[in-house]
């Protein structure tokens, strides 16, 4: 007998699981449309010149070990609320915004999460948009959180459904948090446009619903970084609300495995700012004692000094650049490639991901999987590309070598 009786077997996450799977592969023609990281043309990991030289700065610099303080690098925090916000909010907000350094976008949820349940006598309900970043559900529902999926997207138009939207918030429990993508919506690549943002904001003000924003693509996913955070700037400025901000470095920095982040929390009052900001230095103590050091001197040094931040943005635009082209140039081969179905939602959507509305079946066919629905099917040609179940694919795997072979092979496989 053992007290790990109860253990269940949870299957490996997805889309990790699926790099696993594009790595066995060992066909020359495979393509990787899973993970949501950034490839160059050539399909290689890139470092952004910003990062280099930030990194080499450090370097001259002579780094020591030290550990930072529990709540983070300060200058790396306040970097960053006056990115995210802009100079003038950030600077009428003052101390009325509690900040803490975080392990990435992930971890600024989970601390997000963390302080909402240590603040409320039982956790309030989480609204949650389906479809979502599948680790929405894990994080709230492992801190106990009731988790409410409701619909974002129509998959019979392709389109976002802008009046389930609607009428959720006009329903939903006062004092809820509901989770707002920023920008860039994973996995539909789809945004309410700025009409859409300000209902939302004054539904959600009427019932006094907390916006949780995953801020996980700003800059990345137009090029503008003020563009991008538009929504955060509109709820915490214009509308005065109370929020929280949950910023990653990961795609926009291409500082993946460093885990850079920052929760920003807006306060209604200074007086609750000092108390967030003194719980969240406990939350975090108990967390993970302080967070890692060399990805937020990284990021600060690239914040913090007038060349590197103009490097950094224009590192931005290639990134989004790259990626709008080869959204164009898959929707084009689709289209002259006659591919069955309608393909102009691939270009209405932005962002990392393109959702491109594919069966099951087809993503796995796609994938080379053998089943027995496809066993006769495979003998006549068997594909090599990878992407998430529900048929999101990342598109900065894509370039100028492979984006012909996935649509040629999207249009086989429909036929
Ligand atoms: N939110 C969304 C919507 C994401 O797509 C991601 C990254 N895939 C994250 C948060 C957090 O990622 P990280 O923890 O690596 O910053």
């Amino acid at each position: 007998e053992s007290r790990f009786d109860q253990a269940r077997f949870i299957p490996a996450d997805a889309i990790f699981a699926l790099t696993a799977q594009y790595q066995e592969d060992l066909s020359p023609q495979k393509v990787n449309l899973g993970q949501g990281t950034y490839r160059d043309a050539d399909g290689r990991p890139w470092v952004l010149p910003s990062v280099k030289k930030a990194r080499e700065s450090l370097f001259e610099q002579g780094l020591n070990h030290e550990y930072l303080p529990i709540v983070g690098l300060l200058k790396f925090q306040q970097a960053t609320a006056r990115l995210v916000l802009g100079a003038e909010l950030s600077a009428e907000l003052g101390i009325k915004v509690a900040t803490c350094q975080s392990l990435s976008g992930t971890g600024a949820l989970h601390l997000a999460g963390l302080l909402l349940r240590a603040c409320q006598k039982s956790p309030p309900k989480v609204y949650i948009p389906e479809p979502t970043w599948s680790n929405h559900h894990q994080v709230f529902g492992s801190l106990g959180f009731p988790c409410e999926s409701f619909k974002y997207y129509d998959h019979e138009r392709n389109d976002m459904d802008i009046e389930s939207y609607y009428s959720t918030l006009e329903r939903a429990e006062p004092n809820s948090v509901v989770i707002l993508h920023a920008c860039a919506h994973n996995p539909t690549g789809l945004d309410p446009s700025e009409e859409h943002w300000r209902q939302i904001a004054h539904l959600m003000k009427a019932r006094n619903l907390f916006p949780l924003f995953d801020a996980a693509y700003l800059g990345f996913n137009s090029g503008n970084l003020d563009e991008d955070a538009f929504a955060i700037r509109l709820f915490i400025g214009e509308m005065n609300m109370e929020a929280g901000i949950c910023v990653s470095f990961a795609k926009n920095m291409g500082l993946y495995g460093e885990r850079v982040g920052c929760f920003l929390l807006a306060n209604k009052s200074k007086q609750i700012a000092v108390n967030t900001q003194s719980m969240l230095e406990m939350l975090q103590r108990s967390e993970v004692s302080n967070p890692p050091a060399f990805g937020a001197r990284i990021a600060s040094q690239i914040l913090g000094r007038d060349d590197l931040k103009k490097m950094w943005y224009a590192d931005m635009i290639t990134m989004s650049d790259r990626i709008r082209s080869m959204r164009n140039a898959l929707y084009d081969h689709l289209v002259s490639l006659g591919a069955p179905g309608a393909w102009e939602h691939l270009i209405r959507q932005s962002g990392m991901f393109g959702f491109l509305g594919l069966s099951l079946e087809i993503v796995l066919r796609l994938r080379g999987l053998s089943s027995i629905i496809i066993l006769t099917w495979r003998v006549k040609e068997k594909y090599h590309i990878y992407m998430a179940d529900n048929s999101r694919i990342s598109i900065a795997g894509l370039n100028e070598g492979n984006v012909e072979y996935v649509a040629r092979s999207i249009a086989q496989c429909l036929q």
